[in-house]
């Protein structure tokens, strides 16, 4: 069974094939024109979708070696993301399935960063969560916590509130007037800070939900504050706002999470989307399995972000279970999980 793979709910043209689950090949082609806006511009984010797709899934296939007429079935995103960037991959894999005569798989975008933790790059690769596992998703439109009972059964046990954990960093990072996206450059300037220099708020908030929007306030006006008596502020202390803010943030995501871990009795615990990179979070969960017990499971570092592979494992799952997508199927901007 060989799956070819498209993705394009962002700013990242992604195309990878896979055989019979293991990845054959991954091309990325990502969107250097927002850096200059601080964010992702939606209709300059269609437009390079469209230069790119066609040599994006060319390339693919070519290192793949592997030519079109073997593909067994094309998925896709068809959401949740950006209504103009999505509509340029979701038409594209209608087009060639219907040229080639092969079945669709719809791909949600979220159970694909999930099951990114299933991507073999060989047939030795097995170092792979066990059912029922929990996965905390990460990304810049996502803070969930996730039971995850099966490839295509999973449960979210609590979501954000209000922002994500990634669009904090970035927001915070946009403050401090560094670039876009913040999420890498905060990480690296964290690496050398003290995450004890300053403290800001953390939510009071029950269950296992998440919010975000309040550390972003804190963060802003501390920082206002500062800045009136010492205008040099952000560049005398970049690194240790940057140590310490990270440090807030790994701290609320793994409080929750330890909480779940605890009522579910679930050890098997995994870390996905593009926050994931995040080196004090990816430490944190190291920190936990030595004092918890825990097994976990990090993914790569190419695969915290977008990239086909995710959509491309998730799209061979079902397709095991012979779950298709009609040609008639829309794109979708916003869906839970
Ligand atoms: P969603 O998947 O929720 O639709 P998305 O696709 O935009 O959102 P991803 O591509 O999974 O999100 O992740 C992007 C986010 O990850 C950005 O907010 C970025 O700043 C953050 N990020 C990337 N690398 C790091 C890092 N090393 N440390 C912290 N955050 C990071
Ligand atoms: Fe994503």
């Amino acid at each position: 069974i060989i799956i070819l793979g498209i993705e394009s709910s962002c700013d990242d043209t992604s195309a990878a094939v896979i055989r019979n689950g293991v990845l054959l090949s991954s091309v990325i082609a990502s969107q250097a024109v927002h850096e200059a806006y601080g964010g992702v511009v939606p209709e300059l984010a269609s437009r390079a979708h469209q230069q790119n797709i066609v040599p994006v899934v060319h390339e693919a296939l070519k290192r793949a070696g592997v030519t079109k007429e073997q593909l067994s079935a094309i998925a896709f995103t068809r959401g949740p993301g950006l209504m103009g960037s999505l509509l340029v991959g979701v038409s594209f894999a209608k087009g060639l399935a219907l040229a080639l005569g092969i079945p669709l798989v719809d791909v949600n975008h979220l159970q694909g960063h999930v099951l990114a933790h299933f991507i073999k790059e060989s047939e030795e690769d097995t170092d792979q969560p066990k059912f029922p596992f929990i996965c905390l998703l990460v990304s810049g439109g996502n803070s969930q916590i996730i039971r995850v009972n099966a490839y295509n059964d999973m449960q979210v046990l609590g979501q954000t509130i209000d922002d994500a954990a990634g669009e904090a960093i970035d927001k915070c990072s946009k403050v401090m007037g560094l670039g876009y996206p913040g999420g890498p450059i905060i990480d690296k300037l964290a690496r050398q800070g003290n995450p004890d220099a300053f403290t800001f708020s953390k939510p009071h908030i029950g269950g296992y939900d998440y919010s975000f929007s309040g550390l972003k306030t804190s963060f802003l006006y501390s920082l206002r504050d500062w800045l009136k008596d010492e205008p040099d502020f952000i560049e005398h202390h970049k690194t240790d706002l940057a140590a310490s803010l990270e440090k807030t943030i790994v701290d609320i995501l793994m409080d929750k999470l330890r909480k779940v871990v605890k009522d579910t009795g679930i050890t098997e615990v995994a870390v996905a989307g593009g926050v994931s990179a995040n080196n004090g979070l990816r430490n944190a969960f190291r920190e936990h399995a030595a004092k918890y017990g825990w097994k976990i499971y990090i993914p790569k570092f190419g695969y915290t972000t977008d990239n086909a592979a995710m959509i491309a494992i998730t799209g061979y799952y079902k397709y095991l279970d012979k779950d298709f997508c009609s040609i008639d199927k829309p794109a979708y901007s916003r869906v839970a999980l």
